[in-house]
């Protein structure tokens, strides 16, 4: 694709990537096929071919529309299309440029402002976020069915943390929505890890996804930063790896060394912790699994949804399948595995009425074979699913202490 993007911007870093990636496209549309936006409203705008025009027409006349920033909110950044595009165009890494030019420029009405100012100011924080679903519960007796179903109900984890030390030992990233309303999660990832002989050292934190989706660059670098000095020590006393069970949290971690390039105090560490993060499923690919037993007797069918950021986002697509096969676990094929369910991040919360279609969607292919639950690899997801159906929704991992 040609491209006129004026010599001022191509002097800038963020110029330069554009330029680059939007002479990569050739405008052969094969990404619009597998994406849920432009396979839900039928519209080239809301597709990813149309939003790179948007953001060429953007960066060449430097000119934001509300316009443009509609169809660029209405990406999940499920990156689908990456995974479909023959040409390796770097989709995310664009919309990520044309979204942070679109904020400098163009305002949002106020009731928009108000409902990104509360997500950015709870989420990231578990006691902030512990409180607001402390409130909604007392709310639930005034609720229907399902307005009840879209409030987590966080369970205790009854079991402690195992306190067994070992040689081997790894961060576990606690995370800010998961460690409140599924603190179960890390608590079976740490006891599945223990009688693998290893240790799980609990790291405390956001990584910062929420805020980067949303274009708030300095909260970013600030969490990030923040992550880096808390764990730091732990990677200096050994820690082999940082583990991080929610794949919603792992290509923003995995990403760590490129959005502090440029500063000089925390660059290395964050290309250090950039480069040892793994998602558990990669993680345990890597460990001998004998120590778990068999698990080949329980007969119950399993239906795996896959999220965008372990498929797409980490290009790991079959690979929780291929592990939970191979411990001997009986999965349904699910139709479609490579649509995103409608979470997306705050997705579900900022475009309530899209999201809901591909809940629907995602749960019509998942629930078609009758299976008795429901497994995925990320928080967000899990809430999400759960919201829309009754079988019971669980993290993979949980079902190797069964
Ligand atoms: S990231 Fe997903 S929603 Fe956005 S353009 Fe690509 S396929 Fe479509
Ligand atoms: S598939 Fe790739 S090259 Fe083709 S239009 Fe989409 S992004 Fe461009």
């Amino acid at each position: 694709m040609r491209t006129f993007l004026s010599d001022k911007l191509k002097e800038t870093p963020e110029g330069r990537e554009a330029d680059d990636i939007l002479r990569a496209c050739v405008h052969c549309g094969f990404c619009n096929a597998t994406c849920p936006t432009y396979q839900l409203l039928g519209d080239e705008r809301d597709g990813p071919r149309g939003r790179i025009y948007l953001i060429k027409e953007m960066l060449e006349t430097n000119t934001a529309t509300r316009e443009t920033q509609l169809h660029l909110d209405r990406c999940l950044t499920c990156r689908a299309c990456e995974t479909t595009c023959p040409s390796g165009v770097q989709y995310n890494r664009l919309l990520e440029i044309g979204r942070a030019a679109v904020e400098s420029s163009v305002g949002r009405p106020l009731s928009e402002r108000i409902q990104r100012e509360a997500l950015l100011r709870t989420v990231p924080e578990p006691n902030r976020f512990r409180l607001l679903l402390g409130l909604a519960k007392l709310t639930r007796p005034l609720l229907t069915a399902a307005q009840k179903k879209t409030i987590p109900i966080s369970e205790p984890t009854g079991k402690p943390w195992p306190s067994t030390t070992h040689r081997r030992k790894v961060l576990l990233l606690e995370g800010c929505a998961q460690s409140v309303i599924a603190p179960r999660i890390n608590l079976a990832t740490a006891q599945v890890l223990d009688r693998l002989g290893i240790q799980s050292l609990p790291a405390e934190g956001c990584c910062g996804a929420l805020s980067h989706h949303l274009s708030e660059e300095e909260q970013t670098l600030a969490t990030i930063r923040k992550n880096i000095d808390h764990w730091w020590p732990a990677i200096e006393d050994g820690a082999e790896a940082l583990v991080l069970t929610a794949s919603g949290c792992a290509p923003t971690v995995m990403d760590y060394g490129r959005l502090l390039q440029h500063d000089p105090h925390y660059a290395s560490k964050a290309d250090k912790l950039a480069s040892i993060a793994q998602d558990i499923s990669s993680f345990l690919e890597q460990q001998d699994l004998e120590a778990l037993g068999d698990m080949t007797g329980d007969e119950s069918l399993i239906a795996f949804h896959s999220p965008c950021t372990l498929q797409h986002g980490l290009k790991r697509a079959g690979s929780v399948e291929a592990l939970l096969a191979r411990l001997g676990f009986r999965l349904a094929t699910v139709q479609d595995a490579h649509l995103c369910c409608g979470s997306a991040g705050s997705y579900s919360i900022l475009q309530k009425d899209l999201s809901q279609q591909l809940l629907n969607r995602k749960l019509d292919c998942l629930e078609r074979d009758r299976p008795s639950l429901i497994a995925t690899a990320n928080i967000g997801c899990m809430m999400h699913l759960q919201s829309g159906t009754d079988l019971p929704v669980k993290h993979w991992i949980e079902l190797l202490l069964n």
